[in-house]
């Protein structure tokens, strides 16, 4: 008995097989056969990988073709009135993607995971029906190969928690339709075997719940286990503390209960009480959010600690969330450096820590000598890790801790005021947010140049020639602050990676990002400088191509540090004022080289957002202090914009205040007069861009809709106030697409300056 648990593994597959056929499929390339073929394969392979790494919590149903929230949908039989005529997969990717006639759901981020969901419609009208089908198939189709899984299903009160109401209500009052489905779905599992675990995920614990939703714990959970005796019950948090859960949960039959001591200190708190009732603790230490090697010494000490609390037998020992957040095996990265590879740990490396701490933890004298070894060799990893000169960089440091820069000269409405007078731009000046479409020409001249099979000269004449194809067109159309459309760049974060020191880039540590997309997010393994400028030379070239100005272009410290995987030796707030500092310096030489308006795109601002109320103070200090940081070598007449990708600003109208840019741009098409109100009722005394356009569409918004937009606007703020642009970058896009929008835009704001100017 190793004791060990995995909460989930990665279904994408180890060479994203599973996205290669869904998307030939999709562009009927493929049968639905074969998609289950390549399901049967991968899920064979994880269950064995598994099983070979002697772990013996292994689950079943965390495979998904797409969504495992979808998959819950469909076991409750929440099929939303639009798609009801459909059947099986054309019913499933229905839901996901849409068809011709009916919008896709809508989908959005797991917590504060780049994971996305597709979000439950529900409504107090529809009846549910179990169709469990999908769960006792995988659970047969493991036990024929000899593996006994748990099964996974996600836990009643985060299903609703996540979920919507298209009647409006609130989504908790579906609870006594939605608990029965549960139990009868107990039922139909409890038939299937002698003794049976179930693992319930209950992410949704973690956060701060009303009393209300509190108060449903206790029932659903004493109904739930009433249903067999023959199921035992694990119910698994992570990605925080469940604290105001977990005082609950002891109280009810439930097994176990699962908690992430990795992001979740407080958890510790909890083990009291949860050993006086005699419950088992799933222990989560084995990071399943990132990509470092766990330290195995420190985490054997920790559970000791935990086991001073807890009886050892009521340990198990457990990665702290599914694996699916991280990539899935380093065996495919050939061209990392050898040191910077053996700090790493992906997925299937950490089913071998988890197993060896295991063994350690419950066997310390039955290692053989193989086990020996890797305990050696992780102890030489960690230590290598904490020495290297890859990662130390004496000069960053005492740089970042001797700033005495940490903010710009001059109070907001003189600058401005300073840069209007000197930029000479009109009331409601227009703009776009910097990228311009992404063509497979400009794409394949940047994997061409990467591959090293065009030269460095032919690259750049042809981003150059593309550069002046874009400023062309915007003068052509009348823009009047112009960009220089991002050809360089493939990704806003990874762009800027590749330059700084201190980040690492996988070659196959592709994370699932929703159905079918991955990313492969770059990692930050040490102190971030900046050996050379980044953009300087495009921004400088794109401006001697005209005479309007011409806006530089970067990403912002928070957001290139919320897209990345991050050091975990040192708080992400040191890490952030690092690259804070590297943008500084990309700043004043932009601005030295003539560049008089900077934009510092926050786009992932909001969503590194704590899940814990208790902790946004922190974030939001740190955050704002290092968007400042980044902008301090900023003179006065050096305007500087920031852009951010959503529209939600209630809660944090005072935290984008205090960043304290020239101008920000924000995603509003929906409703930007509503937004604007926040803005207005704060003060908000900057400029501000509300897109007046949905750029996420391919639909061409006409002249008539954005004058009626800006006039909107108007109603709120002062037009010397407002920016006129679209609501995001335009790479997604095509150019059949963009240029009638961006001319409709231009004319609309012709219109609306005749009309003020009578
Ligand atoms: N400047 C970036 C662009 O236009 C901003 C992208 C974003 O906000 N996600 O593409
Ligand atoms: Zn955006």
């Amino acid at each position: 008995m190793s004791k060990n648990f995995v909460i989930g593994f990665p279904r994408i597959g180890e060479q994203r097989e599973l996205k290669r056929v869904l998307e030939e499929f999709w562009a009927k390339k493929r049968s639905f056969e074969d998609v289950l073929g390549v399901a049967a394969e991968l899920k064979k392979r994880h269950w064995e990988y598994q099983r070979d790494a002697e772990v013996e919590f292994i689950s079943s149903n965390d495979f998904s073709l797409y969504d495992n929230m979808l998959d819950t949908s469909i076991m409750l039989g929440a099929i939303p009135e639009r798609f009801k005529s459909l059947k099986n997969e054309d019913l499933y990717f229905s839901m996901a993607r849409g068809n011709n006639s009916c919008v896709a759901m809508e989908m959005t981020k797991w917590f504060n995971t780049n994971y996305h969901y597709i979000v439950p419609e529900l409504s107090l009208e529809d009846n549910y029906v179990l169709d469990a089908s999908k769960i006792i198939a995988e659970y047969n189709e493991a036990k024929k190969l000899g593996i006994k899984t748990k099964i996974n299903i996600i836990g009643p009160i985060t299903y609703l928690g996540l979920s919507k109401r298209v009647d409006y209500g609130d989504v908790y009052e579906l609870w006594s339709k939605i608990v029965p489905i549960y139990e009868k779905l107990l039922e139909s599992i409890s038939v299937l075997d002698d003794e049976i675990t179930i693992q319930i995920d209950e992410p949704i614990f973690v956060k701060e719940l009303d009393t209300k939703v509190l108060s449903l714990i206790k029932p659903t959970y004493e109904r739930l286990c009433k249903v067999s005796t023959n199921i035992k019950l694990a119910v698994v948090t992570y990605f925080e503390h469940s604290s105001e859960a977990t005082k609950i949960l002891v109280h009810t039959p439930i097994w176990a209960i699962g908690l992430d001591f990795l992001y979740g200190d407080e958890n510790l708190n909890s083990l009291e009480i949860i050993a006086s009732s005699g419950k088992k603790v799933i222990a989560g230490v084995v990071d399943g959010r990132n990509i470092w090697r766990c330290d195995i010494e420190k985490t054997i000490h920790f559970l000791e600690d935990i086991a001073k609390v807890v009886k050892k037998e009521n340990i198990l020992i457990s990665t702290s969330c599914s694996l699916l957040h991280v990539p899935f095996s380093k065996k495919y990265e050939q061209k990392m450096s050898g040191e910077i590879k053996e700090w790493l740990s992906y997925g299937l490396e950490k089913l071998d820590e988890l197993s060896l701490i295991s063994k350690l933890f419950f066997n310390k004298d039955g290692l053989n000598q193989a086990e020996k070894d890797e305990l050696c060799k992780n102890a030489q990893a960690n230590e290598s890790r904490k020495n290297s000169n890859l990662i130390h960089d004496k000069a960053v440091q005492q740089r970042v801790k001797n700033l005495a820069l940490l903010q710009r000269d001059g109070e907001a409405s003189k600058r401005i005021a300073l840069q209007r007078e000197l930029l000479g731009y009109k009331d409601l000046v227009t703009t776009t947010i910097g990228s311009f479409p992404q063509t497979p020409q400009l794409r394949k001249a940047r994997s061409d140049f990467k591959a090293a099979l065009i030269s460095k000269e032919s690259y750049e004449a042809e981003m150059k020639k593309y550069i002046d194809e874009c400023v062309a067109f915007q003068e052509e159309y009348g823009l009047e602050v112009l960009v220089h459309g991002e050809p360089e760049r493939n990704d806003m974060v990874e762009y800027f990676g590749e330059q700084l020191s201190g980040y690492g880039f996988s070659q196959n540590g592709w994370v699932q990002s929703y159905g079918s997309r991955c990313v492969k997010p770059p990692f930050i393994y040490g102190d971030i400088s900046r050996p050379r400028p980044m953009t300087v030379n495009w921004i400088v070239y794109a401006q001697s191509r005209t005479k309007h100005i011409m806006k530089g272009m970067l990403t912002g410290p928070v957001t290139i540090l919320n897209w990345s995987f991050v050091r975990d030796d040192m708080p992400r707030g040191e890490v952030s004022k690092q690259i804070a500092v590297a943008l500084s310096d990309e700043i004043d030489d932009l601005q030295n080289a003539g560049i008089k308006i900077i934009q510092v795109d926050e786009a992932a601002f909001k969503e590194g957002y704590p899940l814990r109320k208790e902790k946004i103070k922190i974030y939001e200090e740190w955050a704002v202090r290092d968007f400042k940081i980044a902008v301090s070598s900023a003179k006065e007449q050096t305007q500087i914009h920031t852009h951010m990708c959503y529209s939600e600003f209630n809660d944090i109208i005072d935290t984008i205040e205090n960043m304290d840019a020239d101008v920000i741009s924000i995603e509003t098409s929906r409703s930007g007069n509503e937004l604007l109100k926040i803005f207005k009722n704060a003060a908000y005394k900057n400029e501000v861009g509300p897109g007046v356009y949905d750029i996420h569409s391919p639909r061409v918004p006409t002249v008539e809709e954005i004058v009626d937009q800006i006039e909107r606007l108007l109603e709120v703020l002062p037009k010397e106030q407002l920016w006129i642009n679209p609501d995001c970058g335009l790479k997604t896009r095509k150019w059949e697409e963009v240029k009638p929008s961006l001319k409709n835009m231009v004319e609309a704001v012709k219109i609306v300056r005749e009309k003020l100017n009578g």
